[in-house]
């Protein structure tokens, strides 16, 4: 653990703030209070059909209020990452209001710079995944927006995700994707440079221990497990294998006072 003081938090949205619709008790309450305290933190989810606009308003019916621009989502993380790359030509294999998190980048599927492997939900045409192939061949630089294997959707039915197709695309041209959402270290590294804050300065607060704090932890991060969960086959940590640990993130703001910076409740 750094020795230096932690001054600020990335918070992850689903199981830590809400499950799919349902708020975590208390979850507004805690976020309010650390707004009081003038704790800086940044809400970082693997989102990526989804604009962060909406996402904040499906907070706010919840009862959690934050700004669009407090959150990082795989997408807008990709996106700022193209920015600073000067918005090169991009094919974005993305659908759903994700999107608007790419304007000013230039977005084509003739001869483009990157592919960008975002989510194309339940209807993802194969034939896309042979385009995308081509333009890989053709000297196209792959990008994933996040790398989950699969998900479970409302159904109950697990899914391929997006990182079961950027293996395909991987092993067919056999080039390593460029990575962006959790666990990769863009998805800390950025948010800390935009908030002003070094990663060891930070925590990372989440229910998931083995993507969102073994992230964190490989970016410097310190690591705050939260054992309020969406995913019940997902495994508790050992004793000591995260630096902080909290029931529900009503503790948070407790938990602030005893180990942020300036310390002491305000
Ligand atoms: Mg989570």
């Amino acid at each position: 653990m750094s020795g230096l003081p932690l001054r600020g938090l990335l918070i992850d949205i689903d199981g830590v703030l809400r499950i799919g619709d349902r708020p975590i008790p208390g979850a507004g309450e805690a976020m309010d209070a650390l707004r009081r305290r003038g704790v800086p933190f940044r809400l970082l989810t693997n989102v990526t059909r989804k604009s962060r606009a909406v996402e904040a308003e499906r907070l706010r019916r919840l009862g959690i209020h934050v700004a669009p621009d407090e959150i990082y989502t795989a997408s807008s993380v990709t996106a700022a990452y193209l920015r600073r790359l000067g918005a090169p030509a991009c094919w974005l294999l993305l659908e759903g209001s994700g999107v608007e998190e790419f304007a000013g980048i230039p977005l084509t599927d003739e001869s483009p710079q990157y592919v960008v492997l975002g989510d194309l939900g339940d209807d993802f045409p194969v034939m896309l995944l042979h385009r995308a192939f081509r333009a890989l061949l053709n000297g196209a630089r792959l990008i994933a927006v996040q790398r989950n294997p699969s998900w479970t959707a409302e159904d109950g039915l697990p899914r391929l995700d997006v990182g079961a197709w950027c293996a395909a695309l991987e092993y067919a041209s056999g080039q390593q994707a460029l990575v962006m959402g959790k666990p990769a270290l863009t998805a800390y590294q950025l948010p800390a440079e935009e908030m002003g804050i070094p990663c060891p300065q930070l925590a990372m607060v989440s229910d998931d221990p083995d993507v969102d704090l073994a992230g964190a932890r490989q970016a410097g991060l310190r690591t705050i497990f939260v054992r309020t969960t969406s995913l019940p086959r997902r495994r508790m940590p050992s004793a000591g294998e995260f630096d902080y640990v909290v029931d529900s993130i009503a503790g948070l703001p407790a938990l602030w006072d005893s180990i942020g910076w300036p310390a002491g409740p305000r």
